[in-house]
């Protein structure tokens, strides 16, 4: 039986079976979380469809509801991390800091002034253009940050005047059901439903008749599933996809300067960021103090369990990503790629895999083309800039991308011609509340964040008051 109970119209309920959630630093089970049946799965719909009906009519109401939900992830920061820690592999430290992120994030809609949109005001009419919730939203969640890409679908969602069933990852399934637990004082019942299960309860959810609206985040293959399985009944999607990002280094930036900040981007949440540095561009004068300074950052930093005290970088979440990271770094060195740092997995239980730095590598190569999603980084080099930029949008992706230099109007020149939702200068993975991120090509449809993101949880429509 589980410790862990989903959250229905509002009550904590176990399920008839469950399924083991392992601790990706021991490589053992060390939970159990409810396995949704499919009469559960109904009754989360309905909950919600029912709860619709009076969570859209009233916006005050939602933005205090909102406003209580954020108070109450900041005085359960203690609680929620390790759980989240034991199950994503993450230190606690930013175990911790997503929860409080998450808490943030909530606290940004319960605020949001979405302004007025009046488009006619004259002798003949009064007409605005005002945003209506869709009804239910199936949020469905991947398992690099459970929490705070969960609330990048709650917050807007909720203050749109939805109401949602959320799926988390079933790698990362227990601080999302805690958070269901958290919040069922502070959301009328209904509201918010957190259901548990495989990958099928999710293809369960996005056939479902009841969900206007589907927001997904995880990989492009499922992506391309779920908006298949949202055609038939033309559901609206929102999906936050996977990225494979370039960073640029002009011949102008310092490599003492840029290294650890390059590193810190690729290798944030052990590289686990959908719009994490998945590749670095360096032209020939910079190349080798490039690699090296980077190499040297790698060999510094301390890996282990998320648990332990001054732990900077977790084991890789699960064991098929860890054996995907481990055949995409083998592949590399097998066509010659040199390992400046790491190359290899870490003995001993867990998934732990040494922070990784390619050089003499190039495109053409798997690492290089597909997104690796783990800590290991390949250093590309380049001659000439447009060829540079050229290679960085040559990919189906198009999620962040970034360039680094001391001229900042060449550099962000350069920048504005990355095919990707978020073009940064001398920084990546600049992502906040109030900016909408989404993806180019197959990273994504759609937004998430800032005015932009509530707009994706409604429906457009027109009110239109003849006058005379
Ligand atoms: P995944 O696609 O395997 O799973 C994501 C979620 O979808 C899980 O909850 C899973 O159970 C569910 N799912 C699986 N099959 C389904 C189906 N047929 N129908 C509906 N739901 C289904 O992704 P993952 O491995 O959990 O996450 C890693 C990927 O997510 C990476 O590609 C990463 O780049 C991407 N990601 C993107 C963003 C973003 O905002 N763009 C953020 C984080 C992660």
């Amino acid at each position: 039986m589980s410790d862990f109970t989903m959250t229905i119209a509002g009550a904590g309920v176990t399920a008839p079976q469950t399924f083991g959630v392992v601790n990706p630093a021991t490589g053992a089970e060390h939970a159990q979380a409810p396995d949704c049946s499919p009469e559960q799965l109904e009754a989360a719909m309905s909950s919600a469809a029912e709860a619709f009906t009076e969570w859209r009519k009233d916006e005050q109401a939602r933005r205090k509801a909102l406003l209580a939900a954020a108070d109450a992830l900041f005085a359960s920061a203690g609680d929620l991390a390790p759980v989240l820690t034991a199950e994503q592999g993450k230190s606690l430290q930013d175990a911790t800091m997503e929860v409080m992120g998450t808490g943030v994030w909530l606290k940004y809609f319960a605020e949001l002034e979405l302004p007025r949109e009046i488009v006619q005001d004259d002798a003949n009419a009064f007409v605005e253009v005002v945003r209506r919730p869709m009804g239910v939203v199936a949020a469905i969640a991947p398992w690099n940050y459970p929490l705070l890409l969960a609330a990048w679908k709650l917050g807007p969602a909720l203050l749109a005047g939805n109401t949602v069933v959320l799926k988390p990852s079933p790698y990362t399934p227990l601080a999302t059901l805690k958070l269901g637990e958290l919040l069922r004082g502070v959301l009328p019942p209904g509201v918010f439903n957190v259901i548990s299960g495989g990958d099928a309860l999710g293809a369960q959810m996005t056939a479902h008749p009841v969900p206007r609206k589907i927001s997904f985040t995880g990989s492009v293959p499922t992506g391309k599933k779920v908006a298949a399985a949202a055609a038939p009944d033309l559901k609206r999607v929102t999906l936050e996809l996977g990225g494979n990002d370039a960073a640029i280094v002009l011949e102008d930036a310092d490599p003492a300067k840029v290294a650890d900040r390059l590193f810190g981007a690729a290798f944030m949440n052990n590289g686990q960021v959908c719009s994490a540095i998945k590749r670095v561009y360096v032209p020939d004068a910079l190349y080798g103090d490039m690699v090296e300074a980077l190499a040297a950052k790698a060999r510094s930093v301390k890996v282990g369990n998320g648990m332990d005290e001054g732990v900077e970088y977790g084991p890789i979440q699960n064991k098929p990503q860890f054996e995907r990271v481990s055949e995409l770094v083998a592949d590399a060195l097998s066509h010659g790629a040199k390992a400046a740092a790491g190359g290899k997995p870490i003995d001993g239980p867990g998934y732990f895999f040494q922070p990784t730095i390619l050089a003499d590598i190039s495109d053409g190569t798997r690492i290089v083309d597909e997104e690796q999603f783990g800590p290991a980084l390949p250093v590309v080099r380049y001659s000439d800039v447009e060829d540079a930029v050229a290679r960085a949008n040559g990919t189906p992706f198009g999620l962040g991308g970034s360039v680094w230099g001391t001229d900042l109007d060449r550099a962000a020149e350069v920048a504005g011609r990355l095919e990707c939702g978020s073009a940064w200068v001398n920084t990546h993975l600049a992502l906040a509340p109030n900016l909408p991120f989404g993806g180019f090509k197959w990273s994504g449809i759609g937004v998430e964040n800032g005015p932009w993101g509530v707009y994706g949880f409604t429906e457009v429509q027109v009110v239109y008051r003849a006058k005379g």
